[in-house]
């Protein structure tokens, strides 16, 4: 099974794959970790997007459309993955659907955690109180503009999505376990 944790900045996508890495044996393939892991090695594409990253700005399609496509590859994939993080805009999500298609694979579910941007600055401001300042991004002035980049560019693959009867709608603002509980009877009906 191929499925997309779709949401805002901080919907609690990560949370919840991870849950589905150890209850699905699916691994998650999150954009977000790459690229992070990319800047903490220093590679070329590390220090490309370093600063797109700590803006909170969109890495270029092609870049995130090509470490995609090489990690779907690996033999991990083979019965499907997470993804998380990606797509982000239409041309990712078209991208994802013909790399799918060409190995006779397809998206089977959305998942939509959605949660209101309120509660996504509490969580931010919550977890500065808590740890710190963890990742670059992680600020609320950096998460209002990763809001409204979410807007912009990647909520209108809801419609995307939607059209092709994809869309599962959970309620992410519900306590973690809940919302794990809503995913699970989500995937059970899918089959
Ligand atoms: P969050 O889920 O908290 O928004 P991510 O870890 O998914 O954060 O992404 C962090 C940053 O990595 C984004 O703000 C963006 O700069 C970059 N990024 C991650 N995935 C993509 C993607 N699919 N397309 C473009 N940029 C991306």
């Amino acid at each position: 099974m191929n499925l997309v944790l779709f949401g805002p900045p901080g919907a609690g996508k990560g949370t919840q794959a991870r849950v589905l890495v150890e209850t699905r044996g699916l691994p998650q393939l999150s954009t977000g970790d790459m690229l992070r892991a990319a800047v903490k090695a220093g590679t070329a594409l590390g220090n490309k997007v370093d600063a797109l990253l700590t803006k909170g700005e969109l890495v270029p399609d092609d870049i995130v459309i090509d470490i995609i496509a090489e990690r779907y590859d690996q033999p991990d994939c083979a019965k499907g993955a997470v993804f998380d993080g990606f797509p982000r805009t239409i041309p990712q999500a078209e991208a994802l659907d013909s790399m799918l298609s060409v190995r006779s694979k397809k998206i089977d579910v959305v998942l939509e955690l959605k949660v209101n941007d309120k509660v996504l600055l509490d969580r931010v401001e919550q977890r500065i109180k808590e740890g710190g300042i963890l990742r670059s991004d992680d600020t609320p002035e950096t998460l209002q503009h990763r809001l409204g980049v979410y807007y912009k560019n990647t909520a209108p693959l809801l419609a995307y999505y939607g059209k092709q009867g994809k869309v599962v709608t959970i309620d992410g603002m519900a306590p973690i376990a809940d919302v794990t509980q809503q995913i699970a009877a989500a995937l059970d009906k899918k089959g």
